[in-house]
């Protein structure tokens, strides 16, 4: 397998063009490296390369890495979350990226024993076999989580639809960015909701160039072992 620390470094100049491209700062833009499909030696080896965080989607995959690497990086969930799961992770994550509905954010709110980043998950494009909340969805559900005071709203994650169509995947990511300037404009104090969690490795510069804040990026920067 290819060098992260080399990986990095295309991922990088692709960042720069977008943001170039965008008249964005590339400081705005955190690496997050999804590493479900590698080792714990490989995710080392990224942290090594000077990625700060990384993402697991799995809480079995998560607590593996977390016993060996602790509190090296900074860790992000980014998958679906059973609540009953929730108790096994809250204390060693920052970020959770795929708040979806009232009963999790329950869980959370119970379980933490600090405030907890949520990322509220929306599934922009409608496809079926995604989660998340519909557009519509978006701003009831963040108004009503008012009375969590352990959950803030730290910004809108999605993922594009699978397709070739860079209108289709722009479109998207527009949408999302839009929803998440919509909740910045309600000036919750438990929803400061400043990130765009959005773009993958085939489709991370389109969402830098529609505001991404947050990439999560798996095979381009660690590969795929089996
Ligand atoms: C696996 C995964 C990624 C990374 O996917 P790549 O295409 O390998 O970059 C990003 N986000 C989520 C939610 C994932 O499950």
């Amino acid at each position: 397998m290819k060098k992260v620390a080399d990986n990095i470094e295309q991922i990088n100049q692709v960042i720069n063009q977008a943001c170039q491209k965008s008249m964005r700062n590339p400081d705005e833009i955190r690496i997050i490296a999804v590493t479900k499909y590698v080792s714990i030696d490989r995710a080392s080896e990224a942290l090594e390369a000077g990625v700060a965080d990384l993402g697991e989607n799995r809480d079995e995959g998560l607590l593996q890495k977390w016993e060996v690497l602790r509190d090296k990086p900074v860790w992000h969930y980014i998958g679906t979350l059973q609540s009953r799961k929730v108790k096994h992770i809250i204390d060693k994550v920052e970020y959770i990226h795929s708040l979806d509905r009232l009963s999790l954010a329950q869980e959370i709110n119970k379980r933490a024993n600090k405030t907890v980043n949520c990322l509220v998950q929306v599934n922009v494009s409608g496809e079926q076999s995604k989660h998340g909340l519909s557009s519509e969805e978006v701003i009831p559900f963040i108004k009503s989580l008012r009375p969590f005071e352990n959950i803030r709203i730290a910004g809108l994650m999605t993922m594009a639809p699978l397709t070739d169509d860079e209108h289709v995947i722009r479109e998207c990511f527009s949408t999302l960015r839009e929803l998440r300037n919509e909740v910045q404009r309600l000036n919750l104090t438990f929803a400061p909701c400043q990130e765009l969690s959005m773009g993958m490795s085939n489709d991370f510069a389109i969402a830098i160039e529609e505001g991404a804040t947050m990439i999560r990026i798996g095979t381009a920067l660690v590969g795929e072992e089996d």
